[in-house]
């Protein structure tokens, strides 16, 4: 498997608790990996070490050859999506989905144009003049993707996206990311702490405990053949 995407030994101590403890993971080009581990297991302080959002102790980024720990948040290639919405107040929809491409000297005609593009793809053009307060939770999280879209990225962060949103709306809103993901080849790394969500969605799923990875393996393989009694009671019991 090519590595796009390759972490290797991941450590991070909040005071005296190891958060991340060796994190090893690998997603190929195009892939859409599911992270999928308890609440408080460190998948957000993961993505926000991949982000450059948090630091790291220790260990190694490498995206499309290129170490990520020595590169400044802003010039990592690197789109992310939070659980809240979390979308500037005070900024249209569209302004939203341009900020990114202000911040890096994008010109205005192709901002503009980026902007319309990518609110035909997550369906909102008719909504590039209103305010995220007047959007209902998944219109909110749309325009949040759409934004995070909008540098062009190498690598898409998806926490927890969804767990905001009900039912009905989490499941239109969960096949249209996928639908997204495939068709731009988006090489994604999804959190959630949702088993069914992580069997729905992905190519492969990594099972997080406590700082590490557990075990991965497509869908099929950790529903049918949990290698450990956490994954087995993790990937059995639905909530
Ligand atoms: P998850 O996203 O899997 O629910 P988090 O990565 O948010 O888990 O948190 C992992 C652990 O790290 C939790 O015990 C949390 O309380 C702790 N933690 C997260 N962020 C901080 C922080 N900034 N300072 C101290 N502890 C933190
Ligand atoms: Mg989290």
């Amino acid at each position: 498997m090519n590595d796009y995407l390759k972490l290797h030994g991941i450590r991070k101590m909040f005071g005296d608790v190891p958060v991340l403890a060796g994190v090893e993971l690998s997603i190929a080009e195009g892939e859409l990996v599911t992270l999928l581990g308890p609440s408080g297991c460190g998948k957000s302080t993961l993505l926000r070490c991949i982000a450059g959002l948090t630091d790291l102790d220790s260990g190694s980024i490498l995206l499309a050859g290129q170490e990520l720990t020595k590169q400044p948040p802003r010039s990592r290639d690197v789109g992310m999506v939070f659980q809240s919405y979390a979308l500037f107040p005070n900024l249209t929809v569209s302004q939203n989905v341009e900020y990114g491409m202000r911040m890096r000297g994008v010109a205005p005609a192709a901002r503009r144009s980026r902007c319309e593009e990518l609110l035909a793809l997550v369906d909102l053009e008719d909504k590039r003049d209103v305010y995220p307060q007047s959007l209902s939770g998944g219109q909110q999280q749309r325009v949040a993707l759409a934004r995070s879209l909008a540098v062009q990225p190498k690598l898409l962060l998806l926490d927890e996206p969804l767990s905001a949103l009900d039912a009905k709306i989490r499941k239109n809103l969960r096949a249209e990311i996928r639908d997204i993901q495939r068709r731009l080849g988006m090489t994604t790394l999804f959190v959630t702490h949702d088993q069914e969500e992580a069997l729905i969605l992905s190519d492969r799923i990594c099972i997080m405990n406590q700082g590490q990875m557990v075990q991965e393996g497509s869908p099929e393989q950790l529903y049918t053949a949990p290698r450990t009694e956490f994954a087995a009671r993790f990937m059995g019991s639905y909530n």
